[in-house]
């Protein structure tokens, strides 16, 4: 039986914690509409007591935005869960989610705090937000790196009080997909009825790896943000943990309740009001995740475009036509000849062979090509000069 997967996508906080991003009150809720009529959950949209604006920009989305869960953040202090539920109070649905470290390295170095006293804050916190709103979550900053017997005592201390969710975090992106899958089992062993969500973080490049396997091991939702944005090296990207899932969701016995189709506007969307572009090889939603550069991959790929992709441009809010060609050192006629015929030029086989000539001259001298260049060696192939013809001789005479 296939078991939908909870988002409680995070673009909004964590991803505005992304040194260099600053959204105004409209920018975040006009992401928030775009995150929620994708269909996520849960909406983290920020931390209230930080500042008035950022108050007033999650008062904005609760009051705005009905289709989603609307969520803030506070630390384990009661001022903070307060300021937490003003801010999303009035939305149609609403949470809140404070937190606080657990870990030896936090307890002592950040916080100044004993084990016990760490407990009896998160304990009380739980309990005075179970006051406002039976949505209280918690999250147990830096849980990966946190002794197990705590985490344990933890988690049966915030449930006691009446904790809905409880966020394992792998804050500073520590843990390995097996480990974290295990520490969800051990969690789950000692409270069978815990509801948890992941939150992965990708230092080590092992971000949605490791939401994904919590979610395998039983963990209902998972944080993510648009484009991987997050803190450091960010949290896991929304696009891929989503696409993970929908491209295997046969074999991973999950599946995701998302319009899958406005991944790509979203991501755009994101990247605009960041300015932050995604690198260019980003999974799902980097400019050449559907390019192709090789010849051999370029030939497969105008025969048959599932020899080297596995999902389809227009599945994520791509038009087919996205799809590029890249035409390079490396790329064959094929390439070549696809991308001439939508500048408009049909070549005879001669034309073509000769317009390849010349470009894989021209990248002798240039390191990339523009639409100019191209129609240049097209126009050139179809009405050759007799300088052209010479060096047309040269590259197909045999090698001395
Ligand atoms: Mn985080």
């Amino acid at each position: 039986m296939t078991r939908i997967v909870k988002f409680y996508e995070t673009t909004l906080r964590d991803g505005e914690q992304t040194p260099g991003i600053n959204y105004f009150a409209e920018e975040k809720l006009e992401i928030a509409r775009a995150l929620a009529d994708m269909g996520f959950d849960t909406l983290d949209c920020g931390f209230p007591i930080s500042g008035q604006p950022e108050f007033e920009a999650v008062q904005l989305i609760a009051r705005n935005v009905s289709n989603a869960e609307i969520c803030a953040i506070g630390r384990a202090f009661r001022e903070d869960v307060d300021r937490a539920w003003e801010a999303v109070k009035d939305a149609a649905q609403s949470s809140i989610q404070p937190f606080i470290s657990t870990s030896p390295l936090h307890r002592e170095h950040k916080l100044g705090k004993t084990r016990a006293e760490v407990l009896e804050m998160a304990r009380a916190t739980v309990a005075r937000g179970r006051e406002h709103t039976p949505n209280i979550d918690f999250a147990l900053e830096d849980t990966t790196r946190t002794e197990h017997d705590f985490i344990l005592e933890v988690v049966g201390a915030i449930m006691k009080e009446g904790a809905r969710f409880v966020t394992i975090c792998d804050t500073v992106g520590y843990a390995l997909p097996w480990e974290f899958g295990e520490l969800i089992d051990e969690i789950r062993r000692e409270y069978p009825t815990v509801r948890i969500s992941a939150h992965c973080h990708n230092d080590l490049g092992l971000a949605v790896a490791n939401a994904l396997t919590a979610l395998q091991h039983g963990a209902e939702r998972a944080d993510t943000c648009v484009n991987g944005l997050g803190e450091r090296a960010g949290n896991a990207a929304t696009e891929e943990l989503v696409m993970a899932i929908r491209t295997r969701h046969e074999d991973l016995g999950l599946d995701v309740r998302v319009d899958t189709t406005k991944i790509v506007p979203t991501s755009r969307l994101v990247a605009r009001l960041s300015g932050m572009q995604p690198q260019w090889t980003k999974a799902i939603v980097g400019a050449n995740a559907f390019a192709h550069g090789g010849g051999i991959h370029q030939d497969g790929v105008l025969k048959d475009a599932r020899t080297y992709e596995i999902v389809r441009p227009e599945d994520i809010g791509l038009p087919a036509s996205d799809r590029r060609m890249f035409v390079g050192k490396l790329s064959g006629r094929a390439a070549l000849n696809a991308q001439l015929r939508e500048l408009g030029y049909e070549l005879t086989p001669e034309q073509l062979g000769r317009a390849f000539v010349l470009v894989k001259n021209l990248l002798g001298k240039k390191k990339t090509l523009e639409e100019m260049d191209l129609r240049q060696c097209a126009a050139t192939a179809i009405n050759p000069t007799a300088a052209v013809q010479a060096l047309e001789a040269e590259e197909s005479a045999p090698a001395e």
